[in-house]
């Protein structure tokens, strides 16, 4: 798994586009890869630190919030990575910070709670935290954790407004600490190869995007509590789960949009949309004159695909954001060709993209920046569902 990372890692090229970073894989070293790009799509970025690294050196992690998503994926994935380790939890539950430092060999006295927390800063066991909160507790803790003197890996959506990211980017820039925002699919194989794919030519001129991502919000799951509550969640469906197309739109393209339309509608009466948003359904327009339709749901059932529709050929990426089991269909007239790629746990790729980044004191692919970017975007899709209008960006 160690060289499979180390020879990805290295293959990457930094594209620069609008003062972001995206990085595509220049070659696709996946056994059993049909399709096997073998050009770099642009120009090279900063090379990569040449010295190796010490291969026993790990960055010790902190985890904050012990939820879902942190136990089942996040804190299970620190197992496959190779340049990070899992060192504290900051929970608000001890009992269940001390259960899970047992089953992960955590030592009980990194175990912190939200009163706690700064007290972080003297621990030098941990360099990076790792923010898994409701969206709303995002900003706080980041921004108490770079200024504890932590690097920050931080959940999407980065924070409920564009204020709150800019200041998470102003908190660790002051600190001269890393911000990264853990948008997992630029680091899993499927997507790199779909954008590689569509930025080559392959499926010829790019018109169309097509990017739906859904499912029923369950009230009866905790989980899905705090999503119902525009505190906690900052938005409805469109923060939580139409990021992904939003995203995809945007990395497939690696464009910027010019123009945003919308539609929202809430189901009347259901208690679920008391304060959020169901559904909502945006287009957007980039300047290369490709036009993204994306829909976004807490009401249809689950649904994670992305289509890229070319002169020549479409892409069909579906499930295209999971944790596992991608597939990858290129189809044309005269059949359709299924990309065989292997699984990689993304979860791990990423979080040692950040550790990586911090010791080569590099910018992380997903920066701040990316973030808020996002979060911009969103509140111009709510904006132009709200008035109606097409919004120039
Ligand atoms: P959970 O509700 O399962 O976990 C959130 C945890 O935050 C809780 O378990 C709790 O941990 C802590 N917490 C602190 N204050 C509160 C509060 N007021 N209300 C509720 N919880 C609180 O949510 P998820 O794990 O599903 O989501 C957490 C974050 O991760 C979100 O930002 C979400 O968008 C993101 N996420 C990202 C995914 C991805 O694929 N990248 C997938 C799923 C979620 P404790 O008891 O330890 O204090």
């Amino acid at each position: 798994m160690f060289d499979l990372l180390k020879s990805e890692l290295t293959r990457r090229t930094i594209l620069h586009k609008a003062g972001f970073g995206l990085i595509a894989l220049s070659t696709f070293g996946a056994v059993g890869t049909i399709f096997k790009p073998t050009r770099t799509l642009a120009q090279a970025g900063p090379a990569p630190a040449k010295e190796p690294l010490p291969p026993e050196k790990k960055l010790g992690w902190a985890v904050v919030g012990l939820g879902k998503f942190a136990t089942q994926q996040i804190i299970p994935s620190f197992g496959e990575c190779k340049r990070s380790k899992l060192v504290a939890l900051v929970s608000g539950d001890r009992t269940k910070a001390e259960r899970y430092a047992q089953q992960y060999g955590v030592n009980p006295k990194n175990i912190y709670n939200y009163q706690n927390y700064d007290s972080i800063r003297d621990n030098p066991e941990v360099d990076v935290i790792y923010v898994i909160l409701p969206n709303g507790l995002h900003a706080e803790y980041s921004i108490r954790g770079a200024q504890a003197g932590k690097h920050i890996m931080c959940e999407k959506p980065m924070a409920n407004t564009v204020e709150e990211c800019q200041a998470m980017i102003n908190a660790a820039k002051k600190s001269d600490r890393k911000l990264m925002i853990a948008y997992r699919c630029q680091y899993e194989p499927y997507n790199l190869t779909a954008i590689q794919i569509a930025q080559s030519g392959k499926l010829g001129k790019l018109k169309a995007i097509a990017s739906d991502h859904g499912r029923n919000l369950d009230l009866k799951d905790p989980a899905d509590r705090w999503r119902a509550n525009k505190k906690l969640a900052g938005g409805g469906s469109l923060y939580d789960i139409g990021i992904y197309s939003l995203q995809a739109a945007r990395y497939i393209t690696g464009e910027e949009p010019q123009e945003i339309s919308a539609m929202m509608y809430s189901t009347p009466g259901d208690p679920r949309f008391r304060e959020v948003e169901e559904n909502v359904n945006f287009v957007l327009r980039f300047p290369s004159g490709v036009l993204s339709n994306c829909t976004s749901s807490y009401g249809y059932s689950d649904t994670k695909r992305i289509q890229v529709f070319g002169s020549d050929a479409t892409l069909e990426l579906d499930p295209a954001t999971d944790y596992y089991q991608h597939r990858l269909t290129i189809k044309r007239k005269n059949g359709n060709e299924e990309q065989n790629i292997e699984e990689k746990n993304q979860f791990a790729l990423e979080i040692d993209h950040l550790s990586e980044s911090i010791m080569q004191n590099k910018q992380p692919k997903t920066p701040g920046e990316e973030g808020l970017q996002d979060v911009r975007l969103m509140q111009l899709i709510y904006e132009a569902a709200r008035t109606g209008k097409t919004i120039k960006v």
